[in-house]
């Protein structure tokens, strides 16, 4: 005699449907069971609306393997920086090579219609071209910020970049002996300039207002002009921007 028994899944679970990634996840807002697509991880999310009817969801994932195939084939795929590619820093196009030297970013000069990226032949070359496009993300970010904070007639905050998954940026306001603070994804080098500098925009208007109430949103319009389409721009290419590495 075989008895079965359900097996017990907990919120966070990954399965593996068809090779294709499966998480579970719990979802108190949920009314049934359903799939959607996460594109910023490459993978499907399995809801349920309690911890008990997780196997159900993950009954219903399997059920539906080709409809989870066909979505996670139609996303970008995870772009991979190679000698010969191109890279576009806030949209302008660079040529990945391999040179000897100083890793550099090299203009484009008149009449060429690229820049150049050169790092030395070696194992990290992917990781020295990602460094030359985070110093620039930095160093755009940061004088746009500035840009930003004297409009608004606030002190420079202090500027960082790193590689957070769900956020463009971040604002902490100044306390007793320390400036405020604005951290942005170092990705933001991968948009196009305006996107990015909206983003500078809305971290800014947040050392004035920090919600994001009609004030807020105001004070963004007059330094960025219309959020609306750079928000969408975001929105539509997270999954590739965050699909870059060496
Ligand atoms: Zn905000």
């Amino acid at each position: 005699m075989v008895l079965f028994t359900p097996k017990r899944y907990a919120d966070g679970d990954r399965l593996s449907v068809a090779g294709c990634a499966v998480r579970l996840k719990v979802d108190g807002r949920a009314r049934r069971v359903s799939l959607r697509v996460d594109r910023a991880k490459s993978e499907v999310v399995a809801l349920a609306p309690t911890p008990r009817r997780l196997n159900e969801a993950a009954a219903f994932a399997h059920e539906k393997a080709d409809w989870i195939a066909g979505q996670l084939a139609a996303l970008p795929s995870r772009m991979t920086i190679a000698p010969g590619g191109v890279l576009r820093l806030f949209g302008a196009p660079y040529r990945l090579e391999i040179g000897p030297g100083r890793p550099r970013k090299v203009e484009a000069e008149a009449g060429e219609a690229e820049g150049r990226l050169v790092a030395p032949d070696d194992v990290a070359w992917g990781l020295r071209i990602l460094r030359l496009a985070k110093r620039d993300a930095l160093a755009t970010l940061t004088e746009r910020t500035a840009h930003h904070a004297a409009a608004l007639n606030r002190p420079m905050p202090s500027v960082a970049v790193a590689d957070p998954k769900a956020r463009w940026g971040s604002c902490r306001l100044a306390r007793p002996g320390a400036p405020a603070a604005i951290r942005y994804s170092w990705r933001l080098v991968l948009a196009p300039f305006d996107v990015a500098d909206y983003v500078c925009a809305h971290e800014c208007a947040h050392l004035i207002e920090a919600n994001h109430g009609p004030k807020f949103w105001a004070l963004c319009q007059s330094l960025a002009g219309d959020p609306a389409p750079h928000r969408a721009w975001l929105r539509a290419h997270a999954a590739e921007l965050h699909a870059i590495s060496a």
